[in-house]
């Protein structure tokens, strides 16, 4: 095995042991929690009052190893130093969600996707084995089968409500030093629809591979599929961190061509399109707004201030503007569904652009292999699209703040979708039981965490509203 750190056993223990002594730190009947310097959550959360465990020392690439094409990862390392230690051997993990602060433990626990879903499924399917501090203060290695098999089937959407990877292996792919675009414009969403769904069932399109696929809807009449396949030769290449901007691109260009680095993070730097929110966009503040502040996290602490302070909220206040509701929200809708969905969302919330990636859960040994994930039931054979958007919708004169949002819910829920937890959810027990597992989760919990030290799922995803 080809190790990224020579001696990443002695180093992991010294991680896995601090964390051990910040949980025993924790008095019996206090909730543990973690204390991560980053995170891609949305909702509000309350300022802890006590220490959270310590993961400094769990944050890196324990090995690679070019022939299994595996790579040991610690829970709390992000992408970003994930994605450059694979990429020197050549590889990459199967799929790599966009924002480069996201942390594999956070990916896995709190669901991810990207272009390569609908070939790779999402980043927990390419999870061989992990390493996971349970709410009892235990570490054990979860497998697909065996003694733990229970956990890591729950794992998936648990939020860190059933323990804290540690460490996982996990599968990854080869990889070229390009990726050649072609963006495909679509004037109306049944034959977008019609054409993921060919692209998935034959990972082509007009003759040649796919190996990449998302899109993005300006409107029901605008929409694009990017669809990408990996190379190892390019003309010229394309460079979105200057003043260029990614998702203009697509309506200003059929075909192109980026770095495989660069595409990677193509969504990173200006936050999907949601830089334009902090004039990032405006060509003069471009050029002033240095380039390494272009990144997710940047914009993610701006949007805590704000949700911390509501400096804007109350400016629009003042000036007699009206309220805002937050619509930040990934959805998965199955493929036949999704160009209904559109409109409606067209319609009722009127948001754009909007944000397609297709899914399908991994069959890793060909069709009907695939595996389902109790917490987070997508139909095994079955394609859907995830559905992203991130903004804000006023509040109409005499609805409530949240009215939005729950119509998204019922919506998603009519079409056979799921909703990803990771920002406002409102549903009731009840249907967050049945949508999300309820059943399995309270099954593993009382397994792994009797005396319930770790906040339950319902009460991170919903309840702390
Ligand atoms: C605007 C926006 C857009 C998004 N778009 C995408 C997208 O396009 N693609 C995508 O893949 N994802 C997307 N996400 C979702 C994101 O992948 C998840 O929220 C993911 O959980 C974030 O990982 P993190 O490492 O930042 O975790 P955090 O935000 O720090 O934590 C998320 C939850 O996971 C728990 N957790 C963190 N680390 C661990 C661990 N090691 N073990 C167990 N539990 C842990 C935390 O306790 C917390 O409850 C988006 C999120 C936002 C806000």
């Amino acid at each position: 095995m080809c190790a990224v750190r020579a001696d990443w056993s002695m180093d992991h223990d010294y991680g896995v042991d601090r964390l051990r002594r910040s949980y025993d730190s924790v008095p019996p009947g206090q909730t543990v929690r973690l204390a991560k310097r980053t995170s891609n959550l949305f909702r509000p959360r309350a300022t802890p009052r006590t220490p959270g465990l310590d993961v400094t020392g769990l944050g890196g690439v324990l090995a690679v190893d070019p022939v299994a094409r595996t790579a040991d990862v610690q829970g709390m390392c992000t992408y970003e130093n994930l994605v450059e230690a694979t990429l020197s051997h050549g590889l990459m993990p199967l799929v790599v969600p966009q924002l480069r602060t996201i942390t594999l433990g956070g990916a896995v626990t709190g669901l991810g996707i990207e272009s390569t879903s609908f070939r790779h499924g999402l980043p927990h399917e390419s999870v061989r084995e992990m390493d996971v501090l349970t709410g009892a203060g235990e570490i054990v290695t979860a497998r697909p089968e065996g003694d733990h098999a229970d956990l890591f089937a729950a794992f998936p959407n648990s939020l860190g409500s059933l323990g804290y990877a540690t460490r996982l292996r996990i599968d990854l792919q080869p990889v070229r030093r390009f990726v050649a675009l072609r963006n495909v414009r679509f004037t109306g969403l049944t034959e977008l629809v019609e054409a993921i769904g060919e692209i998935t069932g034959t990972r082509s399109w007009e003759g040649v591979e796919v190996d990449a696929m998302d899109g993005v809807m300006f409107s029901p009449g605008e929409a694009y599929l990017v669809l990408g396949t990996f190379t190892d030769r390019a003309r010229s290449v394309s460079d979105y961190t200057g003043q260029a901007i990614y998702y203009r691109s697509l309506r200003e260009r059929t075909h192109d061509t980026l770095r495989t680095h660069d595409y990677l993070w193509r969504w990173d730097t200006d936050w999907f399109w949601c830089s334009a929110a902090f004039g990032v966009q405006h060509p003069v503040l471009r050029r002033l707004w240095p380039t390494r502040w272009r990144r997710s996290d940047v914009y993610h602490r701006l949007v805590r201030l704000e949700h911390r302070h509501r400096v804007f909220a109350r400016l629009d206040r003042i000036r007699g503007r009206q309220q805002r509701e937050r619509v930040v929200q990934d959805v998965e809708v199955p493929l036949e569904n999704t160009a209904e969905f559109l409109r409606w969302f067209a319609r009722t919330v009127g948001m754009s652009p909007v944000w397609l990636c297709p899914l399908r859960l991994r069959e890793p040994s060909g069709p009907g292999s695939a595996r389902a994930w109790p917490l987070y039931p997508l139909r095994p054979g079955r394609s859907y699209v995830n559905v992203g958007f991130w903004g804000s919708v006023p509040i109409a004169p005499g609805a409530a703040d949240g009215a939005v949002n729950r119509a998204v819910e019922q919506a998603v829920a009519q079409a056979g979708g799921h909703k990803s937890l990771y920002s406002d959810a409102y549903y009731d027990r009840e249907s967050f039981d049945r949508l999300y597992g309820g059943a399995a989760w309270r099954a593993v919990r009382n397994r792994y965490d009797p005396q319930h030290r770790l906040t339950g799922l319902y009460e991170k995803a919903v309840a702390r509203r």
